[in-house]
């Protein structure tokens, strides 16, 4: 079986190949004239569900896509869905670190709780398709600690862990990632 990943992030390839291991994972650097799919759903199955559907409609093979952020309790679920847009730039972790951690500077840390949520999604061109969702929760600490992955890493303590996301390797956070458990779900479903 062959799918292509409704992403031109070569990390998200690798880690999609890693754990999809007897599907053939094509990424869009493949498809040139892919179109650019905007996140304009207010949550996580809505968005990955509007690229996977996109791309396999481009396509003519089944594609797979996700959507994830970081859901804060004391800010209502938000960053959320707008995490990669939070300060307003597309990409600018520093920026989206620097706006969290002022907003969240007067909550006491019994108060910090969140996670991370990943939604993955497949849509076959004949219009089936199907989504799974992963989460990771800790919660939010008041300075950066770390210097491994990305985004909101260096700020968030997974539930029985003392580190942040930034300061486990990439394997340690791959077993118990939002992402990680997204994507092993779909696996399943698709090895089945
Ligand atoms: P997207 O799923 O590529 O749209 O990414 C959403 C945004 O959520 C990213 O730009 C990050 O800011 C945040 N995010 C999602 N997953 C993680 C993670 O594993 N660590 C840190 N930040 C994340």
């Amino acid at each position: 079986m062959k799918v292509v990943l409704a992403t031109r992030n070569q990390g998200k390839i690798v880690e999609l190949r890693r754990i999809l291991d007897d599907i053939d994972v094509v990424g869009l650097d493949e498809y040139p004239g892919a179109p650019d799919v905007p996140e304009t759903e207010l949550t996580f199955q809505g968005n990955a569900l509007l690229k996977a559907r996109a791309i396999a409609a481009h396509t003519g093979l089944p594609a797979v896509a996700d959507d994830s952020g970081l859901c804060v309790d004391a800010l209502n679920g938000m960053p959320g869905v707008f995490s990669a847009r939070w300060a307003g730039g597309h990409g600018d972790d520093e920026a989206h670190l620097d706006l969290l951690l002022g907003q969240l500077s007067d909550v006491a840390p019994e108060h910090r709780a969140a996670r991370f949520v990943c939604v993955a999604a497949i849509a076959w061109p004949s219009g089936e398709e199907h989504s799974v969702e992963g989460h990771l929760t800790g919660h939010v600490i008041g300075e950066r600690r770390g210097t491994n992955g990305f985004g909101y890493d260096p700020i968030f303590v997974p539930h029985d862990e003392s580190r942040t996301t930034a300061e486990l390797s990439p394997e340690e956070k791959d077993a118990i990632s939002h992402r990680g458990k997204a994507f092993r779900a779909l696996a399943e479903r698709l090895n089945a």
